[in-house]
């Protein structure tokens, strides 16, 4: 696979021959706008970076663990699939003429028995655009029959091209960003770093992203994606699809759930629903194992079926706590070590969408 790195060569090789202002904008490539119509942190969120170990293992541009073997682009990913049927437009990051396009390939999870092989169709329906100077932007995993452009067409940044879908080699609902010069993938948040290379330090900021798309995907070390109140234990497929039913005053079960993504080993969940007399704060269970994508869901608390607080707004409050420890689950990702770090997450009352908009904000800010 070719690496990020013979970029600065050719840079260099470039400002000898090419006026300043062409230099830079060569050497540098487009301004990026954020390339879906959502609010990360709060609709969507980062999953995975450009993997910049060019060896087996697997890093970030920060140093860090948010990627995977030999992943070439920027995953930002929907809450759930009841978000991507709803219809999340795909942005044109930058301005350009789009090259190449595909259309048709069926919206089915990777996992599911009835995907369709790839047949080298790993990006789905996707899109090209050319940036001019041998830059391009693609977008992969569109949704089938959402594609609006055609080639050849003028784009201009954040204009609409395609919808979020499920095509080609994805689980999960989000759009796949590779950033290229030539034939060389770019990360876009560290085009200037060595091959191989990251920094604990770098910044969106100084990647090729405008300032509101660097705000938008700015590090985070771990995010939430879902909490809520069930009826029943959840499965992490059923938290995928969305639209999970609301517990009712007859529910004999009242389940707190809470799917975060980028865990890593050390990092402790703490979730607290607030203030539930009903509610045994006592219960806790063991977290369930890691799993290798780095994903865990937690099921703590018990309903006291025999009061009336269900027909109540669900206050209260309860603290369950997982906590894992290095050398309990040192391999969550590719089976490399990975250092502890903790986050914590809180949940609140998921028929409050305006106490959830701030835990969110408060977790992922
Ligand atoms: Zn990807």
């Amino acid at each position: 696979m070719i690496r990020p790195a013979a970029l600065a060569t050719l840079g260099a090789l470039l400002l000898v021959a090419a006026p300043a202002a062409d230099a830079q904008s060569m050497t540098q490539g487009p301004r990026l706008s954020l390339p879906i119509a959502c609010k990360v942190g709060e609709t969507c969120a980062l999953q995975n970076h450009v993997d910049r170990d060019p060896g087996p293992g697997a890093k970030d541009y920060r140093c860090g663990r948010e990627t995977y073997q030999a992943h070439g682009g920027v995953d930002i990913r929907l809450l759930d699939m009841a978000a991507q049927k709803r219809g999340v437009d795909v942005l044109a990051a930058a301005p350009g003429r789009v090259s190449r396009l595909r259309d048709g390939v069926p919206d089915i999870s990777i996992k599911s028995p009835d995907a369709p092989p790839l047949a080298g169709q790993d990006c789905g329906n996707g899109v090209v655009i050319d940036h001019g100077d041998g830059w391009e932007t693609q977008y992969c995993h569109l949704a089938r029959g959402s594609v609006r452009v055609k080639q050849g067409d003028q784009v201009a940044t954040g204009q609409p091209i395609a919808q979020v879908g499920l095509s080609g080699n994805t689980e999960y609902p989000h759009v796949h960003l590779t950033v290229r010069r030539g034939t060389t993938t770019i990360d876009p948040f560290a085009p200037g770093l060595a091959p191989g290379a990251c920094d604990p330090n770098a910044t969106a900021a100084n990647g090729m992203w405008d300032a509101a798309a660097a705000k938008s995907l700015a590090y985070v070390s771990g995010a939430v994606l879902n909490t809520g109140f069930a009826a029943r234990q959840l499965s992490m497929d059923d938290i995928e699809a969305g639209g999970v039913a609301a517990p009712t005053p007859k529910s004999p079960l009242l389940i707190a759930y809470v799917r975060a993504i980028n865990l890593q080993a050390g990092d402790v969940q703490a979730i607290a629903i607030t203030p539930p007399r009903w509610i045994d704060p006592g219960a806790k269970r063991p977290s369930p194992a890691g799993r290798p994508e780095g994903a865990i869901s937690d099921v703590c608390g018990q309903a006291d079926t025999s009061s009336r607080v269900a027909a109540r707004r669900l206050h209260g409050r309860i603290c369950c706590e997982a906590r894992r420890r290095l050398g309990d689950q040192p391999d969550l990702r590719d089976s490399a070590l990975i250092d502890a770090e903790s986050f914590t997450s809180q949940m609140g009352d998921s028929r409050s969408s305006r106490l959830e908009r701030l835990l969110r904000q408060g977790l992922l800010r």
